[in-house]
C-alpha cells in the first residue's frame, strides 16, 4: 500500500512539474494569456470553489466563452495543483463525436502536450487515451454504454455533462443515471454545462444544485432577414403582383394578406401559414409561382447561391458558415456551387462541408484558415451551432430549419424531417458570425417567420422513438423502463414508451416480460439502430452480409440518389435502371453502391455519379458506415468468414431487408387500373413517385416493406423507399405469426393483419420460423 501510495505521489509530483513549466515557458505563456481573456476564467476560483462544497453544479455561459475548452482544465489543473492528480478521471461528454475530439485536441494543445497523454478522447470506434489521460472527453453515447459494465462508475471522479440546453436524448438520459448515482457516490462531482439560459430548470431537478453563469462577450453581429436578402441579391420584387386575380373562391384566411401587393406582407403572410402547419402546398399554383422565391417547405438553393456570390464579392474577410438541413442538401448544394464561376473556383474559395456522418479526417479541414486572399464556406448541419468553433467565421447564413428526428407517438410513425429550428438556436446561429469581429448574419426567411418560432426546442426524448433507448435501459439492468423514464426532466409519453416496448418485443429484442433477450443484448451491443442491427446479424447469420451492410449504411444517411428539381424524371430513371425487374429501391441502391466501388477501383467514380444522379459525399459517408457496422459486428463476435456467399440470392436477401423494416409493412392489392397500398394503421397510403414502384404498372409482390413512412402536411401518409417481398418471406421473417386460427393473423405494429395463405404452406413456413427465432437468439 505504502508503494502505492508513494508512486501515486511521484505521478502527481511529475505532472505538477510539467503543468508549471509548460506555463512558464514562452509558448505556454502565450496560451495561457489567451485563456485568461476567455470569460470563464474570469470565474475560475468561484467554480472550484462551488464544487468543494456541493456535488452538482450548473454552469451557463454564451457558445465560446470556454466551458468545454476550460471548465475540465480548470478542474484538472486544480486536482494536480492539490496534489490529486494523479488519482483524478474526469470525463466530459460531449454530443456528438467531432466535438469530442476537436475539442480533446484543442484542450491538449493548450496544455502542450499531444493528444493521448494527459488528455484523451474515445468516441465509437476511434479513442486516444492512455494510462495518463486523465481528463477525457467523450460522447455521451460512450459513457451510456461505460455504464453498462459499471453502473457506479467507480473509476470515475468527475463528470461535466456539455451542452444540456441541447436536450439530446443521450444527455436527457444522463440527468436520470446520473441523479440515481448521486446518493450511491457522495464522492462523485458533477458539471452541467449549457449554452442558454435556461439553467434553473436543470437545477431544480437537482434539488436546486447551485448555478453559475459566465457572463459572455461577442461582437455585435448585424441582422437580415429573407426581405433584406432578396434586395440585396437584386430581385425583382414587383413579381408578386401576379396573384392580384388570385381569386375569392378559396374562403382561407389568409387570402387577404396574400393578395396584398407589398412583397413583404405576402411572405409575411406565407411564413404564418407555413409555421401554422397550413398546408402550402394546398395554395393554388399560381400564388405559388409568384412565391419561389421563398417557399417555406424547401430551400432555395439559387438564393443561397446568388448570396455567397455576393459575400465573396465584399471586401470584408472572414470565412462563411451555412446553416443547412443535412447531409443531402449539403452535397447537393455543393454539386451546385462547383460549377458556379466564382464559388467553384479553388483559387477563390475554399468550398467545405461538416456534418456527423463525415470522416474524421475529412471534418478536421474546417479548422484551417484559408490562404489569404481565399474565402473558406463551410456548409454544415446544425452540429455547428454550438458544439465546434470555426475561430474565422465572420459570415453566417442561416436556413432556419435542421434535421430532426420527430416521432408521431400516436401514429407510431417516426420520421426524419426538416424542421424549423427555435428562437433559441437562430440566436445560437448568428452568434457564430461575432467571433472575431462584427459580423453579418443572413436569415433566409421572413423577419415573421422568426417571430412565429417556438422560444426553445423540443426535449429529443419527446419526439423520437424510444425504442433504442428502452433497449438500453434493459441493457443497463434498470428495472422497470416505465419507472425510469417517468423520472426524466420532461417524460415521454407513455404511449410512446409502450409503442416502443411493443416494438422491442416485436423484434425479438424482449422477451414477453419485458426481459432481455440473448438477441437484445447483441443488439445494445451493437449500438446501431436496433432494427438495423438486427438486419445485420440476419446478414451475417444467412451470409449475405454485403448488401445488408450496404442497406443499413443507405438507410443511416438516406438518399444517394440526388433528383435535381429540372431532372427528376432522369434521376428516377436511374433508380430504375439500378432495380431492373427487382421492385426494389434498396436492392437498386445495393447495385448502386456496388458499381460506385467498382468505378472507384478504375478511377471513374466521379462521372459515374454524375452519370447516374448519384451524391458522392452521401456513397462515401455510407462507405464509411459500412466499415463502421463491421467494426461493430466484430467486436460484438460475430463471424465475418464467408458472410458473402449467399449476396446473389435476392430473396434471402429481401428476407434480411424485411427484417429491417418490420413492422414497416404495407399491402399491395392490384386493381385492373391501380394499385392499393395500405398500411394496418393508415389505411389507404401514396407511394412516392421516386420509389421504382411507384413507377410500375404493376408490382409483381404481395407486400411493400418500406424504410419511409412521412405524413404530408394534409392528412395523406406517403411511403418511400419500398421493397417488394412475397407471403413467405413476409411470414419467416416478419413480425409474430398468430396461430390457430384460420385464415391466420400477423401481428404488425400493434394490430393484427388478416393474412390468407395455404395453410400447408403456412404450418412449414411457421415450424421454419421457430427454429429461426431460436438460431438468432443463439
Ligand atoms: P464554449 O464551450 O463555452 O462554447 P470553448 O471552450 O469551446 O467555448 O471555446 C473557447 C474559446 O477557445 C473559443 O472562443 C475559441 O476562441 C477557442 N478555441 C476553442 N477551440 C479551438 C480550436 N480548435 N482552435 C482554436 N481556438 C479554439
Ligand atoms: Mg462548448
Amino acid at each position: 500500500v505504502k508503494n502505492e501510495e508513494n508512486s501515486l505521489r511521484r505521478t502527481n509530483f511529475r505532472m505538477e512539474i510539467r503543468q508549471r513549466s509548460w506555463q512558464e515557458s514562452p509558448e505556454g505563456e502565450k496560451v495561457l494569456s489567451f485563456r485568461k481573456t476567455l470569460p470563464a476564467y474570469k470565474v475560475r476560483e468561484t467554480l472550484l470553489e462551488v464544487l468543494s462544497n456541493h456535488q452538482v453544479m450548473v454552469v451557463s455561459g454564451e457558445t465560446g466563452c470556454g466551458k468545454t475548452t476550460q471548465l475540465p482544465q480548470f478542474i484538472l489543473e486544480s486536482e494536480i495543483a492539490a496534489g490529486r492528480g494523479a488519482d483524478c478521471r474526469i470525463i466530459c461528454t460531449q454530443p456528438r463525436r467531432i466535438s469530442a475530439i476537436s475539442v480533446a485536441e484543442r484542450v491538449a494543445a493548450e496544455r502542450g502536450e499531444k493528444i493521448g497523454e494527459t488528455v484523451g478522447y474515445q468516441i465509437r470506434m476511434d479513442s486516444q487515451r492512455s494510462r495518463d489521460t486523465r481528463l477525457l472527453f467523450c460522447t455521451s453515447g460512450i459513457l451510456l454504454r461505460w455504464l453498462m459494465s459499471d453502473s457506479e462508475l467507480m473509476e470515475v471522479t468527475h463528470v461535466l455533462v456539455d451542452e444540456i440546453h441541447e436536450r439530446g436524448m443521450y444527455e436527457d438520459f444522463l440527468l436520470i443515471v446520473l441523479k440515481n448515482l448521486l446518493s450511491r457516490r457522495p464522492d462523485l462531482k458533477v458539471v452541467f454545462m449549457s449554452a442558454t439560459l435556461n439553467a434553473e430548470m436543470f437545477s431544480l431537478y437537482f434539488d436546486g444544485a447551485p448555478m453559475l453563469h459566465i457572463p459572455g462577450f461577442t461582437h455585435p453581429v448585424q441582422s437580415f432577414f429573407l426581405e433584406d436578402v432578396l434586395q440585396e441579391t437584386g430581385h425583382d420584387l414587383t413579381a408578386t403582383n401576379q396573384i392580384d386575380d388570385y381569386g375569392h373562391d378559396k374562403s382561407w384566411k389568409m387570402e387577404r394578406q396574400l393578395r396584398s401587393k407589398s412583397h413583404k406582407n405576402q411572405v409575411t403572410a406565407v411564413a404564418h401559414a407555413a409555421l401554422a402547419q397550413q398546408d402550402y402546398s394546398e395554395l393554388p399554383s399560381r400564388v405559388r409561382d409568384s412565391l419561389q422565391l421563398w417557399n417555406p417547405e424547401s430551400l432555395n438553393f439559387n438564393l443561397i447561391e446568388k448570396l455567397l456570390a455576393h459575400i465573396c464579392e465584399q471586401d470584408k474577410e472572414g470565412a462563411v458558415l451555412v446553416f443547412m438541413t443535412g447531409v443531402e442538401d449539403i452535397s447537393a448544394l455543393l454539386d451546385q456551387l462547383k460549377k458556379h464561376p466564382v464559388l467553384g473556383d479553388s483559387k477563390k474559395v475554399m468550398l467545405l462541408a461538416s456534418h456527423g456522418s463525415m470522416g474524421t479526417p475529412e471534418q478536421k479541414v474546417i479548422f484551417n484558415p484559408a490562404p489569404p486572399g481565399v474565402r473558406k464556406i463551410v456548409l454544415a448541419t446544425n452540429m455547428a451551432e454550438t458544439s465546434i468553433t470555426i475561430n474565422d467565421v465572420v459570415f453566417v447564413v442561416d436556413c432556419g430549419k435542421a434535421k430532426e428526428s420527430s416521432y408521431d407517438a400516436l401514429n407510431n410513425t417516426p420520421c426524419l424531417l426538416a424542421r424549423w429550428i427555435s428562437q433559441a438556436s437562430v440566436r445560437q446561429r448568428r452568434g457564430r458570425a461575432g467571433r472575431v469581429k462584427p459580423g453579418v448574419a443572413y436569415h433566409l426567411y421572413p423577419r415573421a417567420a422568426y417571430d412565429a418560432l417556438e422560444q426553445y426546442q423540443q426535449p429529443e426524448l419527446l419526439r423520437t422513438p424510444l425504442h433504442a433507448i428502452c433497449l438500453t435501459i434493459k441493457s443497463l439492468g434498470l428495472d422497470s423502463i416505465e419507472e425510469f423514464l417517468g423520472k426524466a426532466l420532461q417524460p415521454p409519453e407513455e404511449r410512446a414508451v409502450h409503442n416502443a416496448v411493443q416494438l422491442l418485443k416485436t423484434i425479438g429484442a424482449l422477451d414477453d416480460h419485458e426481459a432481455l433477450t440473448d438477441l437484445g443484448r447483441h443488439l445494445s451491443m451493437l449500438s446501431v439502430e436496433p432494427k438495423l442491427g438486427k438486419m445485420l446479424i440476419m446478414g451475417s447469420i444467412f451470409r449475405c452480409l454485403e448488401p445488408a451492410l450496404t442497406i443499413a449504411a443507405g438507410l443511416s444517411v438516406r438518399d444517394p440518389f440526388i433528383a435535381p428539381a429540372e431532372k427528376k424524371e432522369l434521376a428516377d430513371e436511374s433508380r430504375l435502371k439500378f432495380s431492373g425487374e427487382d421492385c426494389s429501391d434498396h436492392l437498386a441502391l445495393v447495385r448502386a453502391f456496388k458499381a460506385w466501388m467498382k468505378a472507384q477501383r478504375q478511377g471513374k467514380a466521379g462521372e459515374y455519379c454524375w452519370k447516374n444522379f448519384l451524391s458522392t459525399q452521401t456513397l462515401q459517408s455510407m462507405r464509411q458506415l459500412r466499415r463502421q457496422f463491421l467494426g461493430n459486428l466484430s467486436e460484438a463476435g460475430f463471424d465475418m468468414i464467408s458472410s458473402d456467399e449467399f449476396s446473389q440470392d435476392l430473396d434471402l436477401v429481401r428476407g434480411v431487408i424485411c427484417t429491417g423494416l418490420f413492422p414497416g409493412v404495407a399491402s399491395a392489392v392490384q386493381k385492373t387500373r391501380s394499385i392499393i397500398i395500405k398500411t394496418k394503421n393508415d389505411g389507404q397510403v401514396n407511394l412516392h413517385q421516386s420509389s421504382v414502384n411507384g413507377r410500375e404498372q404493376r408490382i409483381r409482390y404481395p407486400w411493400l416493406v418500406f424504410s419511409e413512412k412521412v405524413k404530408t402536411s394534409g392528412s395523406s401518409v406517403n411511403i418511400r423507399n419500398t421493397t417488394g417481398i412475397s407471403d413467405s418471406i413476409l411470414l419467416l421473417f416478419g413480425g409474430e405469426l398468430r396461430r390457430g386460427c384460420e385464415p391466420g393473423y400477423l401481428l404488425m405494429e400493434d394490430g393484427y393483419l388478416e393474412f390468407f395463405m395455404d395453410p400447408e404452406l403456412a404450418t412449414m413456413i411457421l415450424r421454419l420460423r421457430e427454429e429461426l427465432d431460436e438460431l438468432i437468439q443463439r
